[in-house]
């Protein structure tokens, strides 16, 4: 009678355990599922003329920035997630050229004007 009642004990509490790393998973699964998508929506574009930050934009939202200096202007544009240079007049173009970029830690450079524009987290 003893030994029964105490098999029973240990089969409630294999099954609460087994409900416990279900619930711990599926936690563990949201937090991760969260997180990614707070990260994805969490970047910003820092522009950075002369090592000065000139301005910061949000990743998530379609902008366009005019920077404008005494060595000319870049028109920076902000679509669907990713940065790229639209126009600018600086001799070498490297930076119209160069492709949208959409990740952490990407940058274009445009040398002439001594403009950064980068990813950020
Ligand atoms: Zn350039």
């Amino acid at each position: 009678m003893n030994k029964l009642h105490q098999e029973n004990e240990e089969k409630i509490i294999s099954k609460k355990d087994v409900i416990f790393i279900i619930v711990l998973l599926a936690i563990t699964m949201m937090i991760f599922i969260f997180m990614r998508i707070s990260r994805d929506t969490g970047y910003n574009v820092k522009i950075t003329a002369d090592g000065k930050t000139v301005k910061t934009l949000s990743l998530d939202k379609d902008a366009e920035y005019v920077f404008e200096s005494d060595k000319g202007y870049n028109i920076v544009i902000i679509k669907d997630g990713g940065v790229c240079v639209k126009e600018a007049d600086c001799p070498d173009k490297i930076c119209v050229n160069h492709k949208k970029i959409s990740k952490v830690g990407e940058a274009i450079i445009c040398l002439p004007h001594k403009l950064v524009v980068e990813i950020r987290e």
